[in-house]
C-alpha cells in the first residue's frame, strides 16, 4: 500500500477541531474534521511511520497542509526540525532545504536555518515580526535562551494583548552568544510551533549606536529601542547655574537658543486629569538645563530615525526611545521637553521609556513610594496622550506586581511592559525541580560570579540572606526562586553561568542546562505560562473567551 495514500485522506486540525482564520497561502487547504487531541496526534504520527527517522516528538499545533504538502515541527535526536511531507514531486519542488526520504512519497527533514526561516516567513507570513503600534497594550517577553517563547505565547493568547516575543539588547546577546538574527529566528519557529497568528514584535532593545540599529534591522526586527543614555549630558541637572549659563552659550548656537526661548519660555503647558490636572512651566534655567541634557541625544535620534526610515523599505518599525538608564528619574518636565523637541524635528515615536521614581531592580518587586510612582505615572501618561498617543514603556517590568494595578488603570490605553530575565529564573526553577544536582552546581558558581556581575546591574542583594545550600533538601531548592536575594543572585549571573568553562574550554553548564530544558520543555512552558499569566492578570487584563 502506498503509505502516502493516507496523507491525502488524513485531515489535520488544531486540538479543538477549530477552523483557523487563514491567510492567502498557509493552511487554506486544511480540512478540519478531527475530533480530539489524541486522534490528531495519532494521525500525524502515522504519517511518519514509513520513514526511517528517529522521531522523538511532534508538535501537533504546527501541523498544517498547503497545496498538497503537509508541514510541521518535529523533534529527532538531532533536535527540532521542520518536516515536509507529500508526493515526491511536490516535496522536491518545495523551497525548504533538507534531507529527503522517499517511500515512494517523500519526507523532507529540514534544519531551522536562516535560509529555511526565510522560506517559513514567505509561506506563513504570520511568522514574520510586525509592527504592534495599533495595539494599546503590548508586552515584551524576550527569550534569552531561545527556548521560552512557546510558554509566553500560551499565556498571551488568553488575553487581548500582543507580545514582543523577540527582545534582546546587544549586551544580552553578548552574554548569551546569540545574534539578533538568531533571536528573531527562534521566535519565528516558536510562533509556527504554537500556530500563533495574531502578530508579534521583535525588538532590538537598548540599542546605543547606528551600527547596532542597522544590524538589528538587517535581522528583521520590527521594533527599535534607542537607548539615549550615552548621549545625554546627565550633569546638566547637577552643575551650578553659572556653569550651565556658560556651557549653554558655548554649546548651543544663537539661532537655536532663540527657537528654544520662543517655544518654551513664558508658556504654560496645561494637562487635564480626572483629579484636576497639572501644568508645566519652563523658566530660563530649567530650559537651559533641559537643552543641555538632550541636545546631543536629539541630534543622534534624528540621525537614527532617518536611517530607520531609509532602511525599513516602507514597513513601519515601532520606534521607542529609552531614557530609563539615567542617573536620575525622568521628571514630567524632562519628558515634555523631549517630546516637544522630537515632534518639532518630525520624529514620531511609538513608545517612551522614562526612568520612574523608585527602584526597578531585576527579578524582584518594585521598591519605592507607590503613591509617588502613581502620581508620576499619571503625568507621563497624560503628556504622552497629548503629544502623540505613544505608549509609556516600563522596563525591568517583570515581577513588579505592586505597580501592575496602577499600570493597568492609568496606562491601559497605551502601555508597553518589558520583561525578560524572569523567564531565565523560571528556567532555573525548572532545573531546581528536575535536576537538583545541576541546580546546586549553578547556584554555587553564581556566588563566585556575583561580585563581578553586580558591577553591571543595580541590585541590593544581601547574599547572607540566602539559605545555605548545603542545609537544604532537594525538594526545598525550588523555593530559592521565591526568595528575593537568591532570585537576584541567579538573575544577574546568567551570562557567567552560560559562559563558564573549564581549562579545556568545555562549558560547565550550558549543554546540561539546554538538554534539561529541552527534555522537560513542556514543564518549562507550563511554568512560564503561569508566570506570565500572573503578570497579565495583575495588570487587570481580562481573559478572552
Ligand atoms: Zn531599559
Amino acid at each position: 500500500m502506498n503509505p502516502f495514500s493516507e496523507i491525502d485522506t488524513v485531515k489535520l486540525c488544531g486540538y479543538n477541531g477549530k477552523t483557523y482564520a487563514t491567510d492567502d497561502r498557509s493552511k487554506k487547504d486544511l480540512k478540519l474534521n478531527c475530533q480530539n487531541k489524541t486522534s490528531v496526534r495519532e494521525n500525524i504520527l502515522d504519517l511518519f511511520k514509513p520513514f526511517p527517522i528517529d522521531l522523538i516528538k511532534i508538535y501537533p499545533k504546527s501541523f498544517s497542509s498547503d497545496k498538497g504538502l503537509t508541514y510541521g515541527l518535529i523533534r529527532t535526536s538531532q533536535g527540532k526540525k521542520l518536516a515536509v511531507l507529500g508526493e515526491a514531486s511536490l516535496v522536491l519542488k518545495d523551497p525548504f532545504r533538507g534531507e529527503c526520504y522517499r517511500n515512494p512519497s517523500a519526507l523532507k527533514v529540514c534544519d531551522l536555518t536562516a535560509e529555511n526561516t526565510q522560506c517559513l516567513m514567505e509561506l506563513f507570513p504570520y511568522t514574520r515580526p510586525c509592527s504592534l503600534r495599533s495595539h494599546p497594550i503590548t508586552i515584551g517577553t524576550g527569550d534569552r535562551l531561545g527556548l521560552a517563547t512557546p510558554g509566553h505565547i500560551r499565556a498571551i493568547r488568553k488575553f487581548d494583548v500582543r507580545p514582543v516575543l523577540a527582545q534582546q539588547s546587544t549586551r544580552e546577546n553578548r552574554q548569551t552568544g546569540r545574534t539578533f538574527e538568531e533571536v528573531v529566528r527562534d521566535a519565528a519557529w516558536a510562533v509556527f510551533q504554537e500556530d500563533y497568528r495574531d502578530g508579534y514584535g521583535a525588538d532590538g532593545d537598548h540599542l546605543k549606536s547606528l551600527e547596532e540599529v542597522k544590524d538589528s534591522l538587517n535581522s528583521g526586527v520590527s521594533m527599535v529601542t534607542l537607548d539615549l543614555s550615552e548621549k545625554l549630558i546627565s550633569e546638566a541637572f547637577g552643575l551650578p547655574k553659572e556653569t550651565i549659563d556658560r556651557r549653554f552659550e558655548r554649546e548651543i548656537d544663537v539661532g537655536d537658543r532663540e527657537v528654544f526661548s520662543h517655544m518654551f519660555l513664558g508658556k504654560e503647558f496645561s494637562f487635564q486629569t480626572l483629579r484636576g490636572g497639572f501644568s508645566i512651566r519652563f523658566d530660563e534655567e530649567t530650559l537651559k538645563r533641559n537643552v543641555l541634557l538632550f541636545h546631543k541625544a536629539l541630534d543622534f535620534t534624528e540621525e537614527v530615525y532617518e536611517s530607520i526610515r531609509f532602511r525599513s523599505g516602507g514597513a513601519h518599525i515601532d520606534f521607542e526611545i529609552s531614557i530609563d538608564e539615567t542617573p536620575f528619574p525622568t521628571s514630567p518636565e524632562n519628558h515634555l521637553f523631549l517630546i516637544i523637541e522630537l515632534n518639532h524635528r518630525g520624529i514620531r515615536i511609538d513608545s517612551l521609556a522614562p526612568r520612574f521614581v523608585g527602584d526597578f531592580q531585576k527579578g524582584v518587586d518594585y521598591r519605592g513610594d507607590l503613591s509617588e510612582f502613581r502620581q508620576q505615572l499619571r503625568k507621563h501618561v497624560r503628556i504622552a496622550e497629548e503629544y502623540g498617543h505613544y505608549k509609556i514603556s516600563v522596563h525591568s517590568g517583570s515581577d513588579k506586581f505592586s505597580i501592575f494595578p496602577d499600570l493597568g488603570e492609568l496606562a491601559r490605553k497605551a502601555l508597553h511592559l518589558k520583561t525578560a530575565g524572569t523567564s531565565w529564573l523560571e528556567a532555573m526553577r525548572l532545573i531546581a525541580l528536575v535536576n537538583p544536582l545541576l541546580y546546586r552546581e549553578m547556584h554555587r558558581f553564581a556566588f563566585s560570579a556575583f561580585k563581578e556581575a553586580s558591577k553591571l546591574y543595580h541590585v541590593t542583594t544581601e547574599l547572607d540572606q540566602i539559605p545555605d545550600l548545603e542545609s537544604l533538601q532537594d525538594e526545598e531548592l525550588p523555593a530559592l526562586l521565591d526568595q528575593d536575594d537568591s532570585r537576584q543572585l541567579l538573575h544577574i549571573t546568567y551570562g557567567y553561568l552560560l559562559n563558564a568553562r573549564n581549562e579545556t574550554g568545555r562549558n560547565f553548564f550550558r549543554e546540561r542546562l539546554f538538554q534539561t530544558l529541552a527534555r522537560y520543555e513542556e514543564d518549562y512552558w507550563s511554568l512560564l505560562e503561569t508566570h506570565i499569566e500572573k503578570h497579565l492578570t495583575s495588570i487587570g487584563l481580562k481573559k478572552i473567551n
